[in-house]
């Protein structure tokens, strides 16, 4: 159990975890502007993800935070204190990266205690501290080992101990899990969130992985081209994306080209080459070429039959005839032709419908709420 020296979030003080507050940072290597004008507010022990594809900038943004790279223009906040220049051991942060580099030589605790050692803590409140750690991760019976005896998610928690003890005021994450296999990612993923919501740690986390994002952000902010494209809840930026690269980058979506049509009170008209769509969401101005993005999931299978009737009762029926099947083990994906237009759709219950050959007609629906209305 932990000791009451290590302070859980009710006790932890407000002063332990900080805001984090990004002002038009700018931060260029030669010509390329790894960093061009961001701005976000990071909340008080939120856990925010940086998101995006390779060179967009995250890594960049996460060791100006650190304190690794000093940035061109721009101010970065914690709390009140403005520690844009300040060096990496003076801002208090526990980072844990990629690659965890534990020394290979050093037992477990010992790694874990380097961080205080060198912040010359005590030695009996070093082995107090590095044994609440060490408890905080569920690692305390194999204080003794040797990284090389300990499996790579247990040398994941090791370092997540040893960015912890030091009891940081936030707490950075590079690509932590990504070299874990996907059972092990799974369970670090809950085991970091779980640490950081306990101890009311402000967390910032970098992935490329959009569903380690989605299934753990309080809040995340996708990047392209060194800045933020789209910043929100996770539901927010996958049920509502701004743009159709931030509903790419997100997951698989179908994209239709589109022209916007009647407003009602129920929404809007789109025409697209499967048929007139309501958006419950999108507003354009009549006659505005645009592009819809409708997730795979979010079509429905619609029974087939009188399509003129079924039009009238259905809002958003499509008809067409099934071209592909994949099966994907939790789900089957089917693509559903419609003259030269594909649609993809999961199937997530009974996936193994044997109805459903390939070349059988089919019709499907999708709620007007799930049309999602990007600019072209
Ligand atoms: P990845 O997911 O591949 O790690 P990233 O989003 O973290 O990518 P960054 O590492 O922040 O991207 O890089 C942003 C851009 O800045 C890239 O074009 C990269 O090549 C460039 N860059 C980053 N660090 C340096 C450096 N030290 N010197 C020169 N260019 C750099």
């Amino acid at each position: 159990m932990l000791s009451a020296t290590w302070t859980r979030a009710e006790e932890h003080g407000a002063e332990q975890m900080v805001p984090i507050s990004i002002q038009h940072v700018v931060k260029t290597f030669g010509r390329v502007r790894a960093l061009d004008d961001v701005s976000l507010e990071i909340e008080r022990g939120e856990l925010f993800f940086l998101l995006g594809p390779s060179g967009c900038g995250k890594t960049t943004l996460l060791r100006s935070i650190a304190g690794f790279y000093t940035p061109d223009s721009g101010s970065i906040r914690f709390g009140e204190r403005d520690v844009t220049t300040l060096p990496p051991q003076k801002r208090n942060t526990g980072m844990m990266f990629q690659n965890y580099a534990l020394w290979p030589h050093m037992s477990v605790e010992a790694n874990v205690a380097f961080g205080l050692k060198v912040r010359s803590v005590a030695r009996a409140e070093r082995s107090r501290r590095v044994a609440e750690a060490l408890a905080m991760v569920r690692m305390s019976e194999y204080a003794k080992r040797k990284p090389n005896q300990l499996s790579g998610g247990q040398q994941q928690r090791v370092a997540l101990a040893r960015a912890m003890v030091i009891r940081p005021q936030c707490l950075l994450l590079d690509e932590p899990l990504s070299n874990l296999d996907a059972k092990l990612r799974l369970e670090m993923r809950s085991e970091i969130r779980r640490l950081c919501k306990e101890f009311n740690l402000t967390g910032v986390y970098v992935t490329h992985d959009q569903k380690e994002a989605l299934s753990m952000a309080d809040r995340m902010a996708v990047m392209f081209k060194g800045r933020v494209a789209q910043l929100g809840p996770p539901e927010e930026l996958y049920c509502k994306p701004l743009s159709a690269d931030v509903a790419d980058f997100l997951g698989e979506t179908n994209f239709l080209d589109a022209t916007a049509l009647d407003v009602s009170s129920e929404g809007q008209r789109f025409r697209t080459a499967a048929g007139d769509l309501l958006s419950a969401n999108g507003r354009a101005a009549k006659g505005a070429r645009c592009r819809v993005s409708i997730r795979p999931e979010a079509l429905q299978i619609a029974a087939i039959g009188d399509s003129a009737a079924r039009r009238e009762a259905d809002v958003n029926h499509v008809e067409g005839v099934v071209r592909e099947r994949v099966y994907l083990g939790e789900a089957a994906q089917l693509e559903l032709a419609v003259g030269s237009t594909i649609l993809r759709l999961n199937l997530t219950e009974r996936a193994d419908r044997p109805e459903i050959g390939l070349r059988s007609p089919m019709a499907v629906s999708v709620d007007p709420r799930d049309v999602i209305v990007l600019s072209a």
